[in-house]
C-alpha cells in the first residue's frame, strides 16, 4: 500500500533542496536515515505457540536533538513507510522549533487480532529489542496509529526493568497517572485552532467563518469545540458513519455532551443553533463539497484527490489529518487559489504537546492544563509566523514554505 512512500517523500524534499539551493553534501546527508533498526520479535501467544513479528525503528536525523517519533502497530507497516515517516518527523519537530530530531517505529501487526496479554508481551518485546538505542536524550518514542497511553505505560515499565532506572521522559503519550501531561488530548486540536486564527488575521474577507469538519475523533472534536467557542459557524461535521449538515450552524457543545463512548455522533441531538430544525444527514463526500469558508479534513489521508478536487468550494483547507490532500489535488487547489494550511504546521500541536510532557518529566514537574495550553499557543504562533515569513521571502505557497522553513533549520545546523 505504501510502496514507494520514501521515494515520493524524497522527491518532495528534492523540490525544497532546490528552492533552498542546498549544497550536494547537505542534500546527501538529509536524504538518508542515520540508523535503521530492522528486527524480528518472537512473542508467546495465549495458546502456547510463538509468533514472529517484523518490527523497525528508524532514526532519521538528530542534528537538532534526540530522535522523536511514534510507534505504530499496523498490518500494512513496512520499512519503506517507517523511513518516510521518520523523515517527515524530522521536518515536523524542526518546524515547531523543538530541540528534537525525527524518528519513527512500527510493528507489522493488526492489534485487533491479539489479546490484551499478547499485546502487552509484544509491546514489551519491542522495548527489549531497542532499549539500548532509545533514551530521554537519545530517542523518545510516542504513540501513533493503533498505539496508546496503555502501551506507552508498558513500554516505560519494560525500559525501567532493562535499564535499571525509571525514566518517564523516555516515552511521551503516557497515561496521566504515569507522567502524562494534562491537556495532551486537546493539544492537536488546539494547535490547529491557533494556526487558523492567526491565518485569518490576514484574511478580513472571510467574515462569517463557516466551517465543515471531516472526522470527529480526538482531533476533529476538540478543534470543533475551540472553533465553536470562538464564534466560528460550524455547518457540517462527520464521522465514519456519515455527515450532518445545518446551514444555520451546529451546536457543538450539545453534540459533545452526548457523543457516546465509541466516538460516534448521535444524529438525534443535532439541531440548528436556533433549535428550529434537525440537521440534514449527508454523505461524507457531500461534506467535502460544501461552499464553506474553511474545510477541515481531520480523519484520513488522501481524502481530497484528483477525482474530487474540482468539486471543492472552500476558500481555505486546514489539514488536521496527515496527508489528506494528494499531490495532484494540491496542484489543482493552487490553481484555484485555495489556501492549504499544511499538516506539518496545522497538526504540529501534537508533537509540541509531547515536548511539553517530556519537559515536565525531565524537570519532575506537573503543569496545569491552562499553562500547558498557553505554552502550546506560543509555540504555534511562533511556528506560524516563521512559515509566513518564509512564504513571503521565497514567494511560495504555504505547504512549500512550511517544509522549506523546517528543512532549512536542519540544514543550517549541519556542519
Ligand atoms: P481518531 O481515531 O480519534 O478519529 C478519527 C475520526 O475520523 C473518527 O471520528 C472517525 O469516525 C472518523 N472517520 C473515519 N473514517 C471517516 C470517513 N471516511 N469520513 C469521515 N470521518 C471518518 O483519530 P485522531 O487522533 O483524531 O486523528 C485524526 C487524524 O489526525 C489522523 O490522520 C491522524 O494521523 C492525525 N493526527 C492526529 C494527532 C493526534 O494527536 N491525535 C496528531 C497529529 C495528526
Amino acid at each position: 500500500m505504501n510502496y514507494g512512500f520514501f521515494e515520493n517523500t524524497l522527491k518532495t524534499m528534492g523540490q525544497i533542496f532546490e528552492i533552498l539551493k542546498l549544497p550536494a553534501a547537505k542534500v546527501e546527508r538529509l536524504s538518508r536515515p542515520d540508523k535503521i533498526l530492522d528486527f524480528k520479535l518472537m512473542v508467546p501467544m495465549d495458546d502456547g505457540s510463538s509468533r514472529e513479528f517484523s518490527a523497525w525503528r528508524v532514526q532519521y536525523n538528530n542534528v537538532l536533538g534526540p530522535y522523536k517519533g511514534g510507534i505504530r502497530f499496523h498490518a500494512d507497516s513496512s520499512l519503506d513507510e517507517v523511513k518516510a515517516l521518520a523523515a517527515l518527523m524530522t521536518w515536523k519537530t524542526s518546524l515547531m522549533s523543538l530541540p528534537y530530531g525525527g524518528g519513527k517505529g512500527a510493528i507489522k501487526v493488526d492489534p485487533r487480532t491479539l489479546s490484551q496479554g499478547e499485546l502487552e508481551r509484544l509491546s514489551r518485546a519491542y522495548v527489549q529489542a531497542i532499549w539500548q538505542d532509545i533514551g530521554s536524550q537519545k530517542d523518545v518514542p510516542a504513540p501513533d496509529v493503533n498505539t496508546n497511553s496503555q502501551i506507552m505505560d508498558w513500554m516505560v515499565d519494560e525500559y525501567a526493568k532493562l535499564a535499571g532506572k525509571k525514566d518517564l521522559a523516555v516515552f511521551t503519550g503516557k497515561s496521566l497517572a504515569n507522567g502524562g501531561a494534562a491537556g495532551r488530548d486537546k493539544a492537536t486540536g488546539w494547535g490547529g485552532f491557533v494556526v487558523l486564527r492567526e491565518f485569518l488575521k490576514n484574511r478580513p474577507d472571510i467574515t462569517e467563518k463557516t466551517v465543515a469538519i471531516q472526522g470527529f475523533g480526538n482531533v476533529g472534536s476538540h478543534l470543533a469545540k475551540f472553533l465553536f467557542d470562538a464564534g466560528f459557524k460550524i455547518v457540517a461535521i462527520s464521522d465514519s458513519q456519515g455527515a450532518l449538515y445545518e446551514p444555520k450552524g451546529i451546536d457543538i457543545n450539545k453534540i459533545l455532551s452526548v457523543k457516546d463512548k465509541a466516538g460516534i455522533i448521535d444524529r438525534d441531538v443535532c439541531y440548528s443553533l436556533d433549535g428550529q430544525g434537525k440537521c440534514q444527514i449527508f454523505t461524507n463526500d457531500d461534506l467535502l463539497f460544501l461552499p464553506v469558508d474553511i474545510l477541515v479534513p481531520a480523519a484520513l489521508e488522501d481524502q481530497i484527490n484528483k477525482e474530487n478536487v474540482s468539486q471543492i468550494k472552500a476558500k481555505v483547507i486546514l489539514e488536521m489529518a496527515n496527508g489528506p490532500v494528494t499531490q495532484e489535488a494540491d496542484t489543482v487547489l493552487k490553481e484555484k487559489k485555495v489556501d492549504v494550511l499544511p499538516d506539518i504546521l496545522a497538526n504540529g500541536g501534537g508533537v509540541a504537546g509531547s515536548y511539553f510532557e517530556w519537559q515536565q518529566n525531565l524537570a519532575n514537574e506537573t503543569w496545569l492544563e491552562t499553562d500547558y495550553l498557553k505554552k502550546l499557543e506560543e509555540k504555534m504562533i511562533e511556528s506560524f509566523e516563521a512559515v509566513k515569513s518564509t512564504k513571503e521571502r521565497l514567494n511560495i505557497d504555504w505547504r512549500l514554505a512550511a517544509s522549506a522553513r523546517a528543512i532549512e533549520r536542519v540544514a543550517d545546523s549541519l556542519s
